[in-house]
């Protein structure tokens, strides 16, 4: 049966693919009497059974079969659940490592049930991963009984737990969690000082829920753990915001002048060359002028004519004539701000030559080559000329911020204001980011004109984008709704398939298509109409809107019709699930931004069937088709009664910024009334042309990120393995000696020249160079270097270091001594590789500054991160071998209060609820005589312990 639906519904490839899991899925089917015929007693006993298989060399796919007629029975006596037939083909992709698409409401929570409990089978844990706590909490609770009737633990993972209840929870059997959550306890784990603290196993087998949201949409921005910066450069940005001010003032003021002149003009002669020049000032000084912005929608063919001017005056450098005339330009869809000479003369009057970045490399030539300067006042000068560049270019840097904060972002689209803080929207899932913030001082420039606090400047301790993290796990499968129209960049960036599952019952939504209406106002008065028409029968209407802003002006137009509605945006995110579990009721009506509570269930009110299931209303279509796709998807699950349809105006911004030419041309031949809409196969067309461009650019960023996190990744992963290797309980000793071996051969290689005699050796400079790297003084006399060679030289340094070593050891015990020496290990690591993070986030930021000729930066990045690296490991070692010789009488468990208090002051940053939050780690008993861990030096009962 199975087949022919899968015929009739999918592409060759696809079908192929799935053709070939029936014969499984009938072998499953044809188990269903044997497990029906057990108690449950004997069912729960299979798990200790096909443990034993699997020990016995049973490959999983081996006893796939059995195990998910075995899950399937358990489900039915406990929660009263049978996967259907797609489910057990959901099932077996998620356990190849695929992505199964599987539409809204068609299971996927229980489908992974399957190839969680199969490979759960192991021992080696399984990774479930949701959107928020609050699906982690509830799958947990929900698929829970059937893995505990089975004989299998579960645990939850999420935010505000300590370590114990985290290794609880990854110790058991499957364990589910947010991805921020995995992906913070893996940089943690990677902070920790004792290996008991640690609280992950090996990454083994993660399934993603929401697959598109957590890879793709989330990936955008990586995960970072940091701390406060020395420099700050935080009260600028108070201090430039008035100058920023009065630019917008009489940039406002100027745009007006120009606008009522090029009305005139517009009316005199027509869409001529002044009146051209005079609407690109406008487009250039002010992108989101409403004024301007209605004039384009009312005359289809400017946009294009603008464009194409803009684009000549470009190539022909002419640009610099039309933006003389205003004080600072905005390019919006390059997201690009520059003063020009009049806005500097503006904000900084007569100054205005000590706010343009001086060239340092030029100065630094002037000062190195001027014959009248002694070399100390060549130094000095440098710092000088060094300081006064980093100001001037940090008061430019703060105040373009400032720039792009008042003319592009806008209160409650970008961002909302609450308790204080500027807190990020996310544009693809509506939900607020606490926490994240926008990089580059763009979040503090924004902080300052809200006029709340401007926030600390951070400094990086540990960094992972997604990509990197779930690239770790043995085996990553993933599951959503809509993941067939990113399937290459699944394949690319995870090596993921997309394979697209039918559904249980033949979707029956109907999907009208596109309206389009000139401006926007006219858009939602038609959408709001229909809303009337429908909730007057009682029909349930979901309503997506594009930003917070949007969904709250929509409300308030329902709410002078006086009709009832729900409004579910970031704002009231506490009750997302209520809200939309209840939006298929008879008459509800609900309004919502993008988050539309993605994995909550929609379920058809009594009645509802027979006025035409739910129905959707997009009122503006997203950059992402994908978004699109899951608003849509909200309606017609398991073949419910439901429809949908999208009003778009000519002024949203993803037609007005990437529809191009194309668009108003089409407008033009179709031709357009005042409060006529616009329905057309080519219009649709090219909104998905749009879109497609706007993804495509939208995986290059990611890509981007990742081709440096790349870099970054390998390096991480040689610091981690360095660090876990100390931290594996053997003993440190051989890698030290082996660091005091290569040391002393540096030594003897800088200060013992090959060619000449031992006599004519600097052995006054080699005398220092031990002294500083291991605290003794080397002695020599005519006996020890009477024909000594280099080779020689270097044995005498390591044979009188590896004694020195020796009498610190006997000095401690060895015991203490292996500990000291984790300790000094770790800390050293931890340090250096800190400043390599700063360090490296320089380097990416200078480069794209930079001029490197026709080089790609991406290359320089990587050569130039490898030197820094590679200097790095040696100054660990030079650091490690020097704190090691030179430590007196500190005990590891001073150092580990030093550590834990360092740590106490870091800040988490990502999307969702997780951010800011200290470490906590599982105490450990102090014995009243002990010295007390916070590193005072007394003992423990006379200081903390009293
Ligand atoms: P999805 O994550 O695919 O959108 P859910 O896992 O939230 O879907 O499930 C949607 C609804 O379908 C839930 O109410 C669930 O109880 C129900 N459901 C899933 N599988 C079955 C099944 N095999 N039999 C009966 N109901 C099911
Ligand atoms: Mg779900």
């Amino acid at each position: 049966m199975i087949g022919t639906v899968l015929k009739k519904v999918f592409g060759s490839k696809n079908e192929r693919e799935l053709s070939k899991l029936r014969p499984i899925v009938d072998e499953i089917n044809a188990l269903e009497p044997q497990v029906q015929a057990l108690t449950d007693d004997q069912l729960r006993a299979k798990t200790r059974g096909f443990r034993e298989r699997l020990d016995q060399g049973a490959a999983l796919d081996e006893v796939l079969p059995e195990a998910f007629a075995v899950v399937r029975e358990a489900s039915i006596r406990t929660l009263s659940m049978r996967h259907f037939d797609v489910q057990l083909i959901g099932g077996i992709v998620l356990h190849q490592g695929k992505i199964a698409e599987m539409k809204t409401g068609e299971g996927k929570t229980l489908a992974a049930t399957l190839p969680a409990y199969l490979n759960a089978l192991t021992g080696q844990g399984v990774h479930v991963v949701t959107v928020n706590d609050y699906l982690a909490r509830r799958d947990t609770e929900w698929m829970g009984v059937i893995y505990r009737f089975l004989g299998l633990t579960v645990g939850t993972i999420v935010h505000g737990l300590d370590d114990l209840q985290r290794q609880d929870a990854y110790n058991a059997d499957i364990t589910y969690g947010t991805n921020n959550e995995f992906g913070f306890d893996y940089l943690r784990d990677n902070m920790k000082f004792s290996p008991e603290s640690m609280v992950q196993r090996a990454p083994h087998y993660a399934i993603v829920d929401e697959v598109d949201s957590i890879l793709i949409d989330e990936a955008r921005t990586p995960l970072i753990i940091s701390g406060p910066v020395e420099q700050a450069t935080d009260q600028l940005y108070d201090e430039t915001k008035p100058k920023v001010i009065k630019l917008k003032k009489h940039q406002d003021r100027l745009i007006h002048t120009i606008f009522e002149e090029a009305l005139e003009n517009l009316e005199r002669e027509g869409e001529g060359e002044a009146a051209l020049q005079l609407l690109l000032k406008i487009k250039r000084g002010d992108p989101k002028n409403p004024r301007f912005l209605d004039l384009i929608a009312q005359r289809p063919g400017l946009k294009k004519k603008l464009e194409k001017l803009e684009g000549q005056l470009s190539t022909q450098k002419l640009l610099p004539e039309i933006d003389e005339d205003l004080f600072c330009v905005i390019e919006e869809n390059q997201n690009i701000v520059e003063l020009t000479e009049k806005g500097l003369k503006l904000i900084y009057g007569g100054h205005s030559d000590d706010y343009i970045v001086p060239d340092l490399d030029e100065e630094l030539r002037k000062i190195d080559e001027d014959p009248e300067l002694t070399s100390m006042e060549k130094r000095t000068g440098r710092q000088k000329a060094e300081a006064f560049y980093r100001e001037a270019s940090d008061r430019f840097h703060v105040t373009r911020q400032l720039i792009k904060a008042y003319w592009l972002f806008n209160k409650d689209v970008q961002y909302v204001v609450k308790d204080g803080q500027v807190i990020i929207v996310d544009e693809f899932t509506g939900r607020m980011m606490p926490g994240r913030r926008w990089s580059d001082g763009l979040h503090q420039a924004v902080e300052a004109k809200e006029g709340v606090k401007v926030a600390e400047e951070n400094q990086t301790l540990a960094t992972v984008t997604f990509q990197n993290y779930f690239r770790m796990y043995e085996k990553l499968a993933g599951m959503t709704g809509t993941a067939d129209t990113e399937a290459g960049e699944f394949k690319e960036i995870y090596d993921l398939d997309v394979m697209v599952i039918p559904t249980n019952e033949p979707m029956i939504r109907h999907d009208y298509t596109d309206v389009i209406y000139k401006t926007e106002a006219e858009k939602f008065r038609a959408a709001a109409e229909e809303i009337k028409a429908l909730h007057k029968k009682g029909q349930p209407v979901l309503v997506g809107t594009i930003s917070i802003d949007k969904s709250e002006k929509l409300s308030r137009m329902l709410d002078k019709a006086k009709i009832k509605h729900e409004v579910l945006n970031a704002k009231n995110h506490e009750r997302e699930a209520e809200i939309v579990a209840n939006a298929g009721q008879k008459g509800h009506l609900t309004i919502s931004t993008n988050m539309a509570g993605r994995g909550t269930d929609i379920v058809l009110g009594e009645g509802v069937k027979e006025l035409g299931g739910l129905h959707i209303i997009g009122t503006e279509r997203h950059e992402s088709r994908r978004v699109d796709n899951q608003l849509r998807g909200r309606s017609g699950r398991q073949g419910d009664e439901g429809s949908s349809r999208f009003y778009l105006s000519l002024e949203d911004d993803l037609l007005r910024i990437f529809g191009g030419g194309r668009m108003s041309s089409i407008m033009e031949r179709l031709g357009m009334e005042e409060g006529e809409p616009i329905e057309h196969r080519m219009i649709s067309k090219a909104i998905e042309n749009a879109q497609r461009k706007v993804e495509a650019h939208n995986f290059d960023i990611r890509k981007h990120l990742l081709e440096y996190d790349d870099v970054m990744n390998k390096q991480r992963e040689v610091i981690y393995k360095h660090r876990r290797e100390a931290l594996s309980g053997e003993s440190l000793r051989p890698t030290i000696e082996e660091m005091i071996r290569e040391l002393s051969g540096n030594i003897a290689q800088t200060f013992a020249d090959e060619e000449a005699l031992p006599e004519e050796w600097n052995l006054k400079g080699l005398r220092e160079a031990v002294y500083s790297q291991f605290g003794f003084r080397l002695k020599t006399n005519r006996n020890t270097m009477d024909g000594l060679t280099r080779e020689g030289l270097a044995e005498l340094i390591v044979a009188s270091a590896m004694k020195a070593y020796e009498d610190k050891e006997m000095n401690f015990g060895a015991d203490e001594f292996r500990g000291l020496e984790r300790m000094v290990v770790l800390q050293v690591v931890d340090n250096l590789w800190k400043e390599h993070l700063l360090a490296m986030d320089h380097l990416k930021e200078g480069i794209g500054l930079r001029g490197y000729g026709q080089q790609d930066p991406l290359v320089v990045y990587k050569r130039e991160g490898f030197d820094m690296f590679s200097e790095m490991i040696e100054r660990i070692k030079e650091e490690t071998v020097r704190f090691l010789f030179r430590i007196q009488i500190a005990r590891p468990e001073e150092m580990a209060a030093r550590e834990k208090a360092r740590q106490e002051k870091v800040t988490y940053s990502h999307g969702g609820e997780e951010a800011k939050t200290p470490v906590r780690r599982a105490k450990k008993k102090v014995g009243r005589n002990a010295p007390c861990p916070c590193g005072s030096g007394k003992k423990y009962k006379k200081c903390c312990g009293k």
